[in-house]
C-alpha cells in the first residue's frame, strides 16, 4: 500500500492526502509540485527516477476498509539526506534525460 508522506522532503511544507500539489517518484519518495518544477527538475534526488502526481486517497471508506478511515496516512516527517549541492550536481546530471530513458 502506498505510503502517503506528510511533508516535502526537501522545502517541508505540509502535503496532508487530500494535497492536489503533493508528488512521488516509483519509491514513494514525496516532494512538493513547486519542488519538483523549481529546484529537482523531475528528477527524484534519492533515486534518479521521475515524478508523477500522488493519487488522493478518499477519506470515507466507500469499499470496506478502505480510505483513510480504515488506512490513515503516515505521520512520519522525511527529509532528503542529500545537500543542496549535491542535489544540483546530481539534477544537473539527469534532468534532460526522460524518465524513461534514466
Ligand atoms: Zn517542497
Ligand atoms: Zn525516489
Amino acid at each position: 500500500m502506498l505510503e502517503l508522506r506528510p511533508n516535502c522532503e526537501l522545502c517541508d511544507r505540509d502535503l496532508p492526502p487530500d494535497s492536489t500539489e503533493a508528488r512521488i517518484c516509483s519509491y514513494e519518495c514525496t516532494f512538493c509540485a513547486a519542488c519538483v518544477d523549481d529546484v529537482l527538475g523531475n528528477v527524484c534526488p534519492n533515486c534518479g527516477g521521475g515524478f508523477e502526481r500522488r493519487p488522493i486517497r478518499p477519506a470515507r471508506a466507500w469499499r470496506q476498509d478502505t480510505g483513510l478511515v480504515g488506512d490513515p496516512a503516515g505521520t512520519k516527517r522525511r527529509h532528503t539526506s542529500y545537500t543542496r549541492a549535491e542535489i544540483e550536481a546530481f539534477v544537473r546530471a539527469l534532468r534532460d534525460v526522460p524518465p524513461d530513458g534514466r
